[in-house]
């Protein structure tokens, strides 16, 4: 039968009907059918047939297409076409009514073959929508999206053009799916009905003249005046921006939920993303304590997605640092004294806004703790020089290889419209009990500034190192690779509460340093050189301010013997290299005015020195904190750099998980344990690729995932450049598409 043949009697009214499960998109599907003949002029209807169903449960929907106004409102009983959207319905009964001669179309991977001697009355039409949306990341892993595919398929098993599909598409803002479509639109396989019709009742109508393309409402004959809301609705659905839990945890202000979903499109995108704030995303990403890990909604379902590594494969492929600084109207000169992350920090927040950043700092290069104290094997020297080289290339200026007298210090708040001080924590604690002055006992952070700045250091037999904290992780992993044949951490505490990188207290203990808890050391042996620690055996009592079991010290007492300690014992701020009179409070230098009140100077802290944090993203953030301060001082017109509420983070219970498939994270690749403690080398080779962004929930940020689109029971919700318009006008408030929306980015509103 060829469509002229079925042409010569044009029906009254067309009927379709589509079988489909909530999620797949079965009545967007109805609606994009009658918006193509709407596109060709003729008038349309079309509802879907469900009510409070969700994700999954069988979905009706119609359309119904005319030269005359359509005035049948009733659910199809007897229709020209039918689709099914999912193989799973399909049965001889969904059939039911069907008019001989129409197509009948099955979203099926079976080829026409697989169907002899069924469904023979009628145009057979069959293509593999699933495979086809899926390829094209329609829906997404666990609820693929075949409406706009099926459609593709549906147009031409009809005999309509390729180009009242294309119409049809770019009416609705479908085009992003219209390569889907245009796929399924070949791939349908067709087999004409092979039982000669007894209705010869045609279904395809002749194209008329094609009308002004008008909106879908507005071509639904008869529907919209009955379904105009604007007087009685309560609520309305509205876009809006939660803040994502990653984005509320990470201390340095990273765009968290901004980096990693840019990542699904590109490291260009998300180098973007981080360059915005930190310019040491290659070092974050190899040592940050990733608390954006801890906070992200994946931790507690199925493994946090996996941040940090994906920070470093971004850093690692494309440059993050901006690579131009905005010129200011009149730049300020602002001295930095302390190159370390929360100096540098400073000094790139202030290049990026166009004023002059001196760094200052004692040692012969910038990283401070980066360079002197994390040892390679955990941050190669050559991604920390690239990221301080991306800070320097925007004009930051460097004064090295002095540590500045308390003199100096004052003369530069003086000699610079504002000073920052990040000079981090220059006391080193020792052990107060005999024996410390014995040879072979010595301070972890001098062990490790020889390692990382001179090399070639080397250390035999048993060495013991005390304390619990990184210092003392990278003390102990540096040992075994300096030649020690044994190295044992004495800790006071239990291993719960030891503050070292879980990760790398694993890795230490996988190269094989032994742990002692619960072993407070009170004292060394020896005969001028170490031969022995002495450790008493601590009980755990009620916590103390940090939250933490108190370390009670016993008199059982023991001996270890050993032939060097390095002593990880903890630092703190020296506050005696602030000039006489200075006050350090709050961030903020203040001395002594004409009438003794304090009288705050042009000077602030940041970093360590200043908040005691002890780590890098800290570091990063109160360094951005303190740039903005004296930018805010200086006259800069911007807002304080504040910290998102963690407790307005959206929380897993937010996330719809059944729009979600668990999936593990991905690990990143450790050279093996045996290897890797023969050199210096880096120990963690990263993630593979950046898939590990697709994982993310995108909590609070719409995805354009069109599920607000596809629940949405009135269809008056579009998409419009890159994001969606809801027709107000007839949206009921019902709240369906807020319900539905898996990640908390739309929100009812009174208004
Ligand atoms: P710093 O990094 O300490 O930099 C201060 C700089 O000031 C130094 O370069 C110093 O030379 C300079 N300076 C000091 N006085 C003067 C002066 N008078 N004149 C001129 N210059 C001066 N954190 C993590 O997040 N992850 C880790 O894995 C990790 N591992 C660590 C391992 C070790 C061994 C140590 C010691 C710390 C580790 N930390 C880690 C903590 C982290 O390195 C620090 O919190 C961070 O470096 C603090 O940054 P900052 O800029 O405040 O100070």
């Amino acid at each position: 039968m060829s469509a002229d043949e079925t042409t010569a009697r044009p029906p009254q009214v067309m009927e379709i009907r589509l079988h489909g499960r909530g999620g797949q998109g079965g009545v967007t599907c109805a609606k994009i059918i009658a918006s193509v003949y709407a596109g060709l002029g003729k008038s349309v209807q079309t509802f879907g047939d469900y009510s409070g169903e969700r994700s999954g449960a069988p979905v009706r929907a119609y359309t119904r297409v005319s030269d005359e106004p359509v005035t049948n409102r009733n659910k199809v009983y007897d229709p020209h076409h039918l689709l099914v959207l999912d193989p799973t319905l399909l049965s001889d009964e969904i059939v039911t009514g069907l008019r001989d001669g129409g197509v009948l179309l099955l979203n099926t991977p079976e080829p026409l073959s697989a169907f002899t001697g069924r469904f023979e009355r009628f145009k057979l039409a069959l293509v593999d929508a699933t495979a086809i949306a899926r390829r094209h990341k329609i829906g997404t892993r666990s609820v693929v999206i075949v409406n706009t595919t099926i459609a593709g398929a549906f147009v031409n098993a009809l005999g309509l053009t390729l180009s009242a599909l294309e119409e049809a598409y770019a009416h609705l803002g479908f085009q992003s799916n219209l390569p889907a479509a245009e796929e399924a639109f070949a791939a349908v396989q067709v087999r004409e009905p092979l039982v000669a019709p007894a209705d010869q009742e045609g279904h395809v109508f002749r194209p008329g003249p094609t009308l002004a393309v008008m909106p879908l409402v507005d071509n639904v004959e008869g529907a919209p005046t009955g379904l105009r809301t604007g007087s009685w609705r309560t609520q309305l659905p509205k876009y809006v921006h939660n803040i994502a839990p990653c984005s509320a945890f990470c201390p340095a202000g990273n765009d968290v939920i901004g980096f990693v979903q840019a990542a699904t499109r590109g490291e260009a995108e998300a180098a973007k993303v981080l360059g915005k704030s930190t310019p040491l995303a290659g070092v974050c990403g190899r040592v940050c304590p990733a608390p954006c890990m801890a906070g992200c909604n994946r931790a507690e379902w199925d493994g946090a997605v996996h941040i940090r590594g994906l920070e470093r494969w971004i850093s690692d492929h494309h440059p993050v640092a901006q690579d131009s600084a905005a010129p200011h109207p009149s730049p300020k000169r602002v001295a930095i004294v302390g190159g370390g992350p929360a100096g540098i920090a400073a000094a790139y927040e202030l290049a990026k806004a166009g004023h002059e950043a001196t760094l200052f700092d004692g040692e012969p290069s910038l990283g401070g703790v980066l360079r002197t104290g994390i040892p390679t094997y955990r941050l190669p020297r050559d991604v920390l020089d690239r990221e301080i080289e991306g800070v320097l290339r925007l004009g930051v200026k460097t004064v090295l290889g002095k540590f500045l007298s308390r003199g100096e210090l004052e003369s530069l708040a003086t000699d610079y419209d504002a000073v920052i001080l990040a000079t981090g924590l220059q006391k080193l604690r020792g052990l107060e009990g005999p024996g410390g002055d014995l040879e072979g006992v010595e301070q972890g952070i001098r062990f490790l500034h020889r390692l990382n700045m001179k090399g070639g250091v080397k250390l035999k037999g048993h060495v013991v190192v005390l304390g619990g904290g990184n210092t003392a992780m990278d003390c102990a992993r540096s040992a075994l690779r300096a030649g020690a044949s044994r190295v044992t951490v004495a800790y006071r505490r239990s291993r719960h509460e030891m503050p070292a990188i879980a990760e790398e207290v694993q890795e230490a203990e996988h190269e094989g340093v032994e742990f002692q808890f619960l072993a407070a050391p009170v004292g060394f042996q020896g005969n001028g050189h170490v031969e022995g620690v002495v450790l008493a055996a601590v009980e755990l009592g009620p916590p103390d301010d940090s939250g933490r079991r108190r370390p009670v010290v016993t008199a059982n007492q023991s001996v270890l013997a050993c032939d060097a300690v390095l002593l990880a014992l903890g630092q703190s701020a020296d506050t005696s290299l602030l000039p006489a009179g200075w006050e350090l409070g709050g961030g903020r230098v203040s001395r002594p005015g004409p009438k003794g009140e304090p009288e705050a100077l042009p000077v602030f802290a940041a970093g360590d020195l200043s908040t005691g944090d002890g780590t890098v993203t800290h570091a990063i953030g109160d360094g951005r904190r303190a740039a903005t301060r004296v930018m805010r001082l200086l006259g800069d017109d911007i807002p304080e750099l504040t910290r998102p509420d963690r407790a307005k983070a959206v929380p897993i219970t937010d996330i719809r998980l059944d729009h979600f498939e668990p999936a593990k994270p991905t690990q990143e690749r450790l050279i093996p344990a045996a290897e890797r403690v023969r050199h210096y080398e880096e120990v963690n080779l990263g993630l593979e690729s950046a898939m590990e962004s697709h994982r993310c929930f995108s909590c609070g940020e719409c995805t354009q995932c069109d599920t607000c689109l596809v629940y949405c029971p009135e269809g008056i919700i579009r998409r419009k450049d890159l994001a969606y318009a809801v027709d107000y006008t007839y949206c009921k408030g019902c709240g369906i598409c807020v319900t539905e929306c898996p990640r908390k980015a739309m929100e009812m509103s009174a208004s």
